[in-house]
């Protein structure tokens, strides 16, 4: 089956200038053709994925693009599909009549530079880019790669990694699951609550108010430093790896959690992208410019963001268990009793605490929602009438 595993690249000057030269041609690639499509799009046309494609070719062979030709050509191919994918995201979001961002053109600036490569090996137990060549790699212990599909190098805070997708050649199965079924609560309050009457959240090892601290002193720090001067470049970069570092943790969390949650068989979570966050804490990783009352809600905000990345992993790793990952329909799931199927607004007096106003079952909220979602049927699907 496909996996993925994200590794640490250590090029040396020479290389490093290559990847930067390579994240520039899939910039300005995708920025020229980003443009020609909005403007297609604009007088009623639409340019697929294969027109833009090949556009490619004139524009390698165009006296300011000559410097394309030097770099990994499947990285600018990607580079194009790309465009291709944000605008099915965009129209799919327009759907779904959420909030809708149209996709935007690449910054050199952005602190998160990355490119695509379909062609790159593994060989004496390094990375081999096209244009590039053998890369020193950090692999994990015991890591057996099997053959690669797609590789993504990225530079964040000045450190360089490698995404490799690659077909392990094993069949899709490859753990057990213990026969369970689990519903999940994400909340507020907690990260996650389960319906076998359990909370979910970070311990010390995972909590982030530390970090945050110092991400938010580094960014007070910049925001004081001279625009264009040498340490306002320092102090940018001491800010993003306060960034990279509550990243890194927050994905440790996930995988945690996950990989124990993937022992069950069926994990029963609500579909976010149906639910109302409106409860969702206010301030973002991105925008850490916020008032001070916020702040205690960042390291809540941080882990609630991430609900969508932990779905993800957590499907992944309940597939090779050959356990499934179910998304419900997520309305009433907090305000229907779940012992005598009450459903009223009445019943969420409390904020924590759920009280029936019919039957008088109480219990913990995200508990009696969790054991809701665990009763859900999966969105989409219709109930037969018996
Ligand atoms: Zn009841």
């Amino acid at each position: 089956m496909l996996r993925v595993v994200k590794v640490r690249l250590y090029p040396n000057k020479k290389q490093k200038q290559l990847i930067h030269k390579t994240f520039g041609s899939c910039r300005y690639v995708y920025n020229m053709l980003l443009d020609a499509k909005i403007k297609a799009y604009e007088c009623g046309d639409n340019l697929s994925a294969y027109e833009l494609k090949k556009r490619l070719v004139p524009m390698k062979n165009a006296e300011d693009g000559k410097f394309l030709k030097e770099v990994d050509s499947t990285a600018l191919q990607n580079s194009v599909l790309k465009i291709d994918i944000a605008y099915k995201n965009f129209f799919r979001r327009v759907k779904q009549g959420g909030a809708v961002g149209f996709p935007k053109f690449k910054s050199k600036h952005n602190s998160h530079q990355s490119y695509q490569s379909s062609t790159a090996t593994i060989k004496n137990s390094k990375l081999k880019l096209p244009r590039i060549g053998e890369i020193k790699t950090k692999f994990h212990r015991g890591e057996i790669i099997g053959k690669v599909k797609t590789v993504t190098v990225s530079c964040e805070a000045n450190q360089y990694f490698a995404s490799i997708n690659y077909e392990d050649g094993k069949k899709e199965v490859i753990g057990t699951n213990n026969g369970k079924s689990l519903g999940i609560d994400v909340g507020v309050k907690v990260f996650a609550y389960t319906s076998e009457n359990k909370p979910i959240n970070p311990t010390k090892e995972h909590d982030l108010t530390e970090d945050i601290k110092k991400m938010i002193k580094a960014q007070k720090s910049l925001s004081r430093k001279k625009k264009g001067s040498a340490n306002r470049a320092k102090a940018k970069m001491r800010l993003a790896k306060k960034h990279l570092k509550i990243k890194n943790k927050r994905n440790d969390f996930l995988h945690k959690i996950s990989n124990k949650l993937s022992e069950n068989q069926t994990v029963k979570v609500e579909n976010l992208q149906v639910k109302n966050m409106s409860k969702k804490a206010k301030g973002s990783i991105e925008n850490p410019n916020m008032r001070a009352s916020a702040k205690s809600g960042l390291n809540r905000s941080i882990l609630q963001q991430s609900w969508g990345k932990f779905f993800e992993l957590l499907e992944y790793k309940l597939k090779r268990n050959g356990g499934e990952l179910i998304k419900v329909n997520p309305k009433h799931t907090s305000q229907k009793c779940s012992r005598c199927g009450h459903i009223s607004k009445g019943n969420r007096l409390k904020q924590a605490q759920f009280i029936c106003t019919k039957c008088s079952f109480s219990a913990n909220a995200d508990y009696n929602a969790s054991v809701n979602i665990l009763n859900s049927n999966a969105v989409g699907t219709t109930v037969k009438a018996s």
